[in-house]
């Protein structure tokens, strides 16, 4: 199947989850007091350590949504957006196997010939490290990762061109109700404390932000390939714009 990031999930779709989240914190607390009363009268010693379990699990849920929460509204630094030229998203792409699992492997392919692009570079290395470490959860045994990236005239019959970076791979895929899931914001497989389900929304702002579009493509068991689509720029740049203006990059 194939889902687009154009939908009812807009980039504004993190502050529009604060209340769901606030009101799984509160069906989680209900679970809490729950099990506080039942304690309360409760002799057996076996069962008030299932019931101390089961608490302990909601408090560090509770925390954990507490945690999305804050990283959701903690101000970001301003972009400072900068021509991104393809020798230097190919330097990015080289680093990028140094934050992931040792058997996971990446192969750039950028197209000697790759129009520029406007981007935050800090923030393009932390899309692709998010799309590259969902590829890597996605093959727990190891395997490769493709990085390419290719001009494209007009995807989908646009009226403008754009660079096309796509991030492949050979794992597990996504059934069809993960992958019609995947943009919203929390939505997770992962266990609580490897997975945020904030990856994807990210990416897709950071792309719709610069007039972009990020598009996934998965079946079971086949893989995943997920494709993100950023608008040409001309090296010139309007007059003070700061389009045209490198920007050092400095992986952190
Ligand atoms: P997170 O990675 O924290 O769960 P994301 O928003 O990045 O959050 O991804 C949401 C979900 O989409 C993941 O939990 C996973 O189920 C699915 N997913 C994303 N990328 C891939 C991939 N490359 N292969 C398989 N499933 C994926």
């Amino acid at each position: 199947g194939v889902f687009s990031s154009r939908g009812p999930e807009g980039a504004g779709a993190i502050a529009d989850a604060a209340p769901f989240v606030v009101h799984d914190i509160n069906n989680v607390l209900a679970v809490i007091g729950g099990g506080l009363r039942l304690l309360e009268c409760q002799d057996d010693a076996a069962c008030r350590k299932a019931i101390v379990g089961k608490m302990e699990e909601a408090v560090m849920r509770v925390a954990l949504l507490s945690r999305q929460l804050l990283d959701a509204a903690r101000p970001r630094p301003k972009s400072i957006d900068g021509l991104v030229e393809g020798r230097r998203l190919a330097a990015m792409a080289g680093t990028l196997d140094m934050a992931l699992p040792p058997d996971i492997t990446v192969h750039a392919e950028i197209a000697p010939d790759l129009w520029g692009f406007n981007a935050d570079p800090e923030e393009l290395y932390f899309a692709l490290l998010n799309l590259c470490r969902n590829a890597a959860d996605a093959m727990p045994d190891g395997g490769a990762i493709t990085v390419a990236a290719r001009n494209v005239e007009s995807p989908a019959g646009a009226a403008r061109e754009f660079v096309e970076i796509i991030v492949v791979d050979d794992g597990e895929g996504m059934p069809e109700e993960v992958l019609s899931q995947a943009f919203t914001p929390y939505f997770t497989t992962k266990a609580p404390g490897s997975g945020t389900g904030l990856g994807l929304p990210q990416v897709q702002r950071f792309a719709e932000r610069r007039g972009g579009a990020v598009f996934i493509e998965s079946e079971r068991g086949a893989g995943t390939l997920v494709r993100l689509f950023l608008p040409r720029v001309h090296a010139a740049g309007r007059p003070g714009s700061v389009v045209g203006t490198e920007i050092a990059y400095t992986p952190s």
